[in-house]
């Protein structure tokens, strides 16, 4: 493939470090100055902080610049310009887009973009999916209703903007939707891991269909949780459809910041649209070394009516010693967002990520893909329960997978477990964000 048929932008994504650094520094400055001249919010808040445009000249510079964070986001909504407040940079008027946060807990977060900004939207998306193999051809399934998340929206006009088909596949049920793909031939899909696995298994079980034999899909893009990048479930997922699973990372409130391509070495950064700097937790220290983890402050370059400038995600991540053969010069990070600053808690004194658990499940062949975690207190004690499912005919291999699980996550996480098994298709199955971890001590 020649090169400029590998890339959405060949110019940005092959720009050699040097340069792509320069245009960093040139576009965080830019939209800096948009947000405190336009934006009362930002204004007072580096005001306050002593800094103004002239400041930014330098890569340490921009280390100066106060931090933003979802409470701050919160706390500013339901204020004027309604319901967006004073953070807005535009007048109302030219805000064409609502959509909110889909977290899992809090109050949901409101963005607000312009025409402008929905086309930026639609073009960082085309990144992901032009390096995911995208072309023209393609027929691509959405199996959501999108509503007020914004990821789907933003998927579906990308898709567009390249020239795919798109068929949104809401209000259907699961099945309806499987039998709809086979219908059209369609020949990727878009959805979480959870729903993945999902629909794979209501595939077989209820339909008799083999997703890797009797479907048309020739790949898969998965986004809204960590199983992309977590290889068992990925492993589970490729097998399950007989294709190759990519990841991306994105969130409402920054946007599509990364991606995996086709040759699944990690995922990049998309390093043109976005700034990703790593801290330590603890003292804020810049981390450039792969490796080690710490957390994301991410910068949206070009997002005008709320900008999105060094907003501290809490997002665990680490940037990867390897290289890509993609020929791209965006970062890569390995093992997507490997959990959360405020998720990763201490459970008996050790600092426990949900992920590892998930490793250790979806490895063990004999386990269904469902799970649930729940840490609650036995007296002063932290007690950590983990429901899984045998899948059917495994019900005489308990023992074995017994002592499977407790080996590996001794070995993972460092802790002990009560473990139940529960009948097949009985925990609780999610379709789009799952709640599978679920801490009670707080709430005794
Ligand atoms: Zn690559």
């Amino acid at each position: 493939m020649k090169a400029t048929e590998r890339y959405w932008n060949p110019i940005l994504e092959t720009l050699p470090r040097e340069q792509l650094q320069k245009l960093q520094l040139k576009k965080f400055h830019s939209i800096f100055k948009w947000a405190y001249e336009h934006s009362k919010f930002y204004h007072k808040l580096y005001s306050d902080a002593g800094i103004e445009p002239g400041d930014i000249r330098t890569f340490e510079d921009i280390r100066k610049v106060p931090k933003v964070e979802k409470s701050m986001l919160r706390a500013i909504q339901g204020k004027e310009p309604y319901p967006y407040g004073d953070i807005l940079c535009v007048p109302l008027e030219q805000v064409t887009e609502y959509h909110q946060t889909t977290g899992t807990t809090g109050q949901p977060v409101f963005q607000a973009d312009t025409w402008q900004d929905w086309e930026w939207c639609a073009e960082s998306w085309a990144y992901i999916l032009y390096a995911q193999g995208y072309r023209n051809r393609d027929r691509v399934f959405l199996p959501f209703g999108y509503s007020t998340a914004i990821a789907f929206w933003q998927a579906h006009y990308a898709l567009e903007k390249i020239g795919c088909e798109v068929i949104p596949g809401g209000v259907l049920n699961t099945e309806a939707r499987i039998l709809k793909m086979q219908e059209l031939r369609a020949t990727a899909l878009m959805a979480t891991p959870t729903y993945v696995l999902g629909m794979a298994d209501a595939a077989r079980r209820k339909l008799g269909i083999d997703p890797a034999k009797d479907l048309h899909i020739k790949k898969i893009t998965v986004a809204g949780e960590p199983g992309g990048s977590i290889p068992a479930t990925k492993k589970r997922m490729e097998e399950a459809w007989g294709v190759k699973v990519y990841d991306h990372i994105g969130a409402t409130e920054i946007g599509a910041w990364s991606f995996e391509c086709t040759y699944q070495s990690g995922l990049h950064v998309n390093d043109a649209l976005f700034l990703v700097e790593i801290e330590d937790p603890d003292t804020g220290e810049l981390i450039t070394e792969p490796g080690r983890r710490g957390k994301m402050v991410i910068t949206a370059f070009d997002r005008i009516a709320q900008p999105c400038i060094r907003f501290d995600s809490k997002d665990i991540i680490q940037w990867s010693p390897d290289e890509c053969q993609c020929g791209r010069t965006f970062r890569l990070i390995k093992g997507g967002v490997i959990g959360r600053a405020d998720d990763i808690t201490k459970v008996k004194g050790v600092l426990l990520a949900p992920t590892s658990i998930e490793e250790v499940v979806r490895s063990i062949p004999e386990l269904g893909d469902e799970y649930e975690v729940i840490v609650a207190k036995k007296g002063d004690i932290d007690d950590i329960t983990l429901k899984v499912e045998l899948l059917p005919g495994q019900e005489s291999k308990t023992d074995l997978v017994k002592t499977k699980l407790t080996d590996q996550l001794r070995l993972r996480t460092n802790l002990g477990y009560n473990l139940e098994f529960h009948e097949y298709n009985t925990l609780p199955r999610y379709d789009v964000k799952s709640k599978r971890f679920k801490d009670l001590r707080h709430k005794e």
